[in-house]
């Protein structure tokens, strides 16, 4: 079979070792890729979200499947593009259609679709410019902090958690007012702020069953101490000690299948992963978010620790036979580690020389994000450089090993927290 992965993080550095290791996998590209993924497969130039080159290259090359990585080609409707194209019909795209990938796209849909269905999340109301006199007013009877979410795609910036009412107004304001987050904030949601938690639990669908993948824990602040700005996520660990059998049971009967059901009864197609944000809120879950793709960097300890055959999963979703398949965890943790380039999330470098990047081994593996090669050298070309997974016996053994590859590795400005999964050990 011939795969085309699309996107160039971390995350699909993981899913190509991963679908590269398949029996099943005769030849795999990688658009874009990274230098990692090279390793793996061919890179292909050609950007996530370009469907008429994407359709191209599929038809020219002969393509029997698509896997996108990130959220952008399945928002933009990618799975729909190729079902109602004659030419591209016979090809199986991993994810959701266009209405499905609204889950993540739209953060009004989302709470609406929870509420329809009865799934546990923050209670909230939506707002936009017809209404915002009303979204004021209720601002200012809220209780605090008040959290604020740009109803669209605003690369991970657009919810702001606010202490105070006037600062929540005056964000609601820049949001539905000035645009702040373009298109994205024409539409707000104002969310209850729920203390717990989070941890980020996978299935796979074929749109009727699912699998339950290994769950996750990533840590998106910049500094120890879950401190600092935002970011795409500094490290991950897997599985995740507090979602035990009793916690997950809860998951399943709350979250799991009343999405997975809600989603069929309503006719939404969804084929490929369901990522689930939630938070433990003394023992109950509940849905913090929805994305319609795996995470980054939870990705790269969840596929080392997924012993089945992922592309055989992915025959299992296209053929409809999900529920005949049994998932295989490795017993053994997985801790991630990002090093990342100095200023990030801010403004950074590129273009500074990689060294002492240790080869992939059996239980330690280097996913690359923003790398590139130049004359046989590997130069940092993103934020998040690269991760360093191991998995290990025990969650601190994985920790302290992928923390020691953290130090020896080498580029100018490297940066890396030292306290992944600080709650754990
Ligand atoms: P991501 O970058 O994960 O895609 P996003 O921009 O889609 O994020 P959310 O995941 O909805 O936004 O929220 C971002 C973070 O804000 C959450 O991980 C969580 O820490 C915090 N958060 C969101 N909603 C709430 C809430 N109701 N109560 C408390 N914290 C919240």
């Amino acid at each position: 079979m011939k795969i085309l992965l699309l996107g160039s993080g971390g995350r699909e550095h993981a899913l190509a070792w991963k679908i590269s290791q398949s029996p099943l996998c005769s030849q795999l590209f990688i658009a874009p890729g990274n230098a990692g993924t090279a390793q793996y497969g061919s890179n292909v130039d050609m950007a996530v979200t370009a469907l008429e080159q994407i359709r191209a290259f599929c038809l020219e090359q002969q393509i029997d499947m698509v896997v996108p990585g990130s959220e952008d080609p399945l928002v933009k409707g990618i799975y729909d593009y190729f079902r109602n194209d004659a030419a591209l019909q016979h090809i199986p795209v991993m994810g959701p259609s266009q209405t499905g990938a609204q889950l993540e796209g739209s953060k009004a849909f989302a709470k609406q679709f929870m509420q329809r269905h009865n799934i546990p999340t923050a209670a909230y109301r939506e707002f936009s410019e017809a209404n915002y006199e009303e979204g004021v007013a209720y601002l200012q009877q809220h209780s605090l902090p008040i959290v604020l979410k740009a109803d669209g795609l605003a690369a991970g910036k657009g919810v702001v958690i606010l202490d105070s009412r006037d600062a929540a107004v005056a964000e609601f304001t820049q949001m539905i007012k000035a645009a702040k987050f373009g298109d994205a904030s024409k539409k707000v949601v104002v969310e209850e702020f729920l203390t717990g938690i989070e941890l980020s639990v996978f299935v796979i669908t074929d749109g009727h069953s699912y699998q339950l993948l290994p769950t996750a824990k990533d840590y998106k602040r910049i500094g120890e101490g879950d401190t600092g700005l935002n970011t795409g996520g500094m490290g991950a660990v897997s599985p995740v000690p507090f979602a035990d059998a009793a916690f997950m049971q809860k998951v399943e009967t709350q979250v799991i299948k009343p999405t997975v059901a809600g989603l069929a009864s309503e006719g939404i197609v969804y084929h490929g992963f369901i990522f689930f944000g939630l938070i433990n809120v003394n023992g109950d879950p509940f849905v913090i978010e929805y994305n319609c793709r795996m995470g980054d960097p939870e990705t790269e300890v969840v596929m080392p620790r997924l012993q089945n055959d992922l592309v055989a999963l992915f025959n299992a979703v296209k053929e409809g036979n999900l529920a005949a398949q049994t998932i295989q965890e490795d017993s053994r943790a997985a801790a991630t580690v990002m090093l990342v380039s100095k200023g990030y999330p801010e403004d950074y470098e590129k273009g500074k020389a990689i060294s002492q990047l240790p080869a992939q081994q059996p239980h330690q593996l280097v996913f690359q994000a923003g790398t590139r090669e130049r004359n046989g050298q590997l130069l940092t070309n993103g934020g998040r450089v690269l991760t360093i997974t191991t998995l290990a016996n025990s969650l601190q053994e994985a920790l302290a090993q992928s923390r020691e590859t953290a130090a020896a590795i080498q580029f100018e400005g490297k940066y890396y927290r030292k306290d992944i999964g600080f709650e754990f050990v």
